[in-house]
Parts: C-alpha cells; sequence; structure tokens
C-alpha cells in the first residue's frame, strides 16, 4: 500500500464524431500489459470547445492527447511548436504538453505518416523507391510526406479532384527532397512501371461501403510492388485482395493504425510498449 499512488498520468483524444474510434481501446490495453500507470480517454469535442478541451487537458495535467476530425488544423492555434513533418504536412494528430519551468508547452507533431513508414519499413525501405499514392486527403499527404522524407525517389500522386492532387505534388516538390508529381485518375488506372510502393490513400472500400475498389488495372501492378492499404473497416479490402492475387505482398491500414499510437505512447511515455497487444486488441475489435 505505501507505494500505490491513486492518480493516474492522463492522455487521449479530441475529436468528433468519437465512438467509433478505437484507438482507446489500444492504447488503454497496452498500457495495461506495460504495468503503466497511464489512461486514454476518448473525448467527444465539438469545434467550439476545442479551446477549452486543449485549457482543460492543460489544467488537468495531461501528457498530451491526439486530435481527429475535425481538429487536426484547428488545434495548431493552440500550441507552442511543430514538429518538421506536422509543418510541411499542416496539420496535427498528436499533441504533447511538457512542463518545463516557466509554464506547459505544447508540441503538435503528425505521426499519421509516420506509423504508415514504420509499417511499411519491414517489408519495403522507402529510401529510393517510386511511390505512388491513390487520394490527396489528410492520410495521402502525411503519408507522402513522410515516405518523401525517408528517402522516397519520387512521389505521384493520383486523385479525383485535379486541384487537391497538384497542391499535394507541388507540396512534395517544394519541401521534401522528393521529386512531386501528379498523375490524373484515368479509368482503370495504369500503374506506372517501376512503382516500388503503391497505396489506397483513399476511403474508398471503407465500410460500409467494402465492395468499393480503386479503379485500377491490376494487370498493370508490377508483382513485385509493395500494396498498402490505409482503410481500417474491413482490414482485407478487395484493393488488398486483388493485388495478393497478382503476386504483389500487401499491408493493411491496422499496422498503420498500430504504429502510429506506439510512436504515440513513446511521445508520451518514454517507452515503447507491446505492438502485438495493439494488434491482438484491434483484431478482436474487428472480429478476425
Ligand atoms: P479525406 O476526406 O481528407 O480524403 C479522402 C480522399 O479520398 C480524397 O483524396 C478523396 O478524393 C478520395 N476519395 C474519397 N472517395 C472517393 C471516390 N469515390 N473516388 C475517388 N476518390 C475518392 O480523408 P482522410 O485522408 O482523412 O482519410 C482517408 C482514409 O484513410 C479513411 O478511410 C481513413 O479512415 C483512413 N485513415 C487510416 C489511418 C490508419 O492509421 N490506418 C489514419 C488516417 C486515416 P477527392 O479529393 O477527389 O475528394
Amino acid at each position: 500500500m505505501a507505494d500505490r499512488t491513486f492518480c493516474a498520468e492522463l492522455t487521449g483524444s479530441f475529436s468528433t464524431s468519437a465512438a467509433q474510434n478505437p484507438t482507446v481501446a489500444i492504447m488503454e490495453a497496452a498500457f495495461a500489459d506495460a504495468a503503466l500507470d497511464f489512461r486514454y480517454i476518448n473525448c467527444e469535442v465539438p469545434p467550439e470547445s476545442l479551446a477549452d478541451a486543449v485549457r482543460g487537458a492543460i489544467a488537468m495535467g495531461w501528457r498530451g492527447f491526439n486530435c481527429s476530425i475535425p481538429h487536426k488544423v484547428a488545434v495548431i492555434e493552440h500550441l507552442d511548436a511543430l514538429a518538421q513533418s506536422a509543418e510541411i504536412i499542416g496539420a496535427v494528430n498528436t499533441v504533447v504538453i511538457d512542463r518545463p519551468e516557466g509554464g506547459p508547452r505544447l508540441t503538435g507533431e503528425n505521426t499519421d505518416g509516420q506509423g504508415f513508414v514504420a509499417s511499411l519499413l519491414p517489408v519495403r525501405d522507402p529510401a529510393g523507391q517510386h511511390v505512388v499514392i491513390l487520394g490527396a486527403g489528410g492520410a495521402a499527404r502525411a503519408i507522402a510526406v513522410e515516405t518523401a522524407l525517408a528517402g522516397a525517389l519520387s512521389i505521384t500522386i493520383v486523385n479525383r479532384t485535379p486541384e487537391r492532387g497538384q497542391t499535394v505534388a507541388d507540396l512534395i516538390d517544394a519541401q521534401t527532397p522528393a521529386a512531386g508529381r501528379y498523375l490524373p485518375w484515368t479509368p482503370h488506372l495504369h500503374v506506372p512501371h517501376g512503382t516500388g510502393v503503391l497505396i489506397n490513400a483513399t476511403s474508398i472500400g471503407f465500410h460500409p461501403n467494402e465492395a468499393e475498389t480503386p479503379d485500377v488495372d491490376f494487370e498493370s501492378i508490377d508483382p513485385g510492388t509493395v500494396v498498402a492499404d490505409v482503410v481500417v473497416n474491413p482490414p482485407e479490402t478487395n484493393f488488398l485482395k486483388a493485388a495478393a492475387a497478382r503476386g504483389c505482398t500487401t499491408l493493411d491500414g491496422l499496422g498503420m493504425l498500430v504504429n502510429q499510437a506506439l510512436i504515440n505512447a513513446r511521445l508520451w511515455t518514454g517507452r515503447d510498449l507491446s505492438s502485438a497487444v495493439m494488434r491482438r486488441e484491434l483484431e478482436e475489435i474487428f472480429g478476425l
């Protein structure tokens, strides 16, 4: 009893709607597995309450928090500093609250793309690769920046809306060492020869639309290409099934989610938590 305390370290997430976000389950399972007295609290925070939520986290001594839709850009005005990739991406999904003398200091990180690169590394180092990304939203932008910073030679953005695609390609070209290109999404897209990594970073195939598949000519994909999907529900998308049938190595969205959570946990606790515990928790949630 002498060593026991009754005041856990707090972390969590601010978003709306928060109810379908499984991150709380994997964080709490991994904290418990590591015998860390940390909690992760999933909070429903509408846009007009974001400033109060951030002030509350500071006041209550939180170690940090995740920001999801719709706060990833809006939170920036409440922070003191941005890490390099968050600055280039222009969005923050993780905030670290340090407490040096002189008052709390909030740093914004973007670990979406870092989580993707961490899940990719065991099967393909992005350094020196030609990467093709379907989509130009938040997930695509984070993956594009992080694979470029990890040494990819070129990032080709394929997107339904040309302006958004061109914007991300221009960002890569201007702010990273990789060449950024935009490729219009023509019907039955022909994947360029020499593509080392192909990623679906759109929401096509997400439950309840799991029957939908990105319009790609799978015959044009080299079997040596690593094919990844960011969609987490269901983890085994039609896109990945078709790529596997072509002989490609595939990566599901759960790997990106787990690796992002591991990075966040390291930022908040200084500890490496168990990816196996997180993955098992997710597989249970998705009934795999
Ligand atoms: P955004 O809304 O920012 O972007 C959506 C993207 O998908 C846009 O490029 C959009 O194209 C494209 N898109 C959507 N529907 C279609 C369609 N029918 N045909 C062609 N293109 C389409 O979303 P996010 O980037 O935030 O999220 C994308 C996906 O990534 C979601 O499924 C999300 O759950 C997942 N995600 C997974 C993570 C993980 O850890 N695994 C982390 C973060 C996100 P357009 O510009 O033309 O509208």
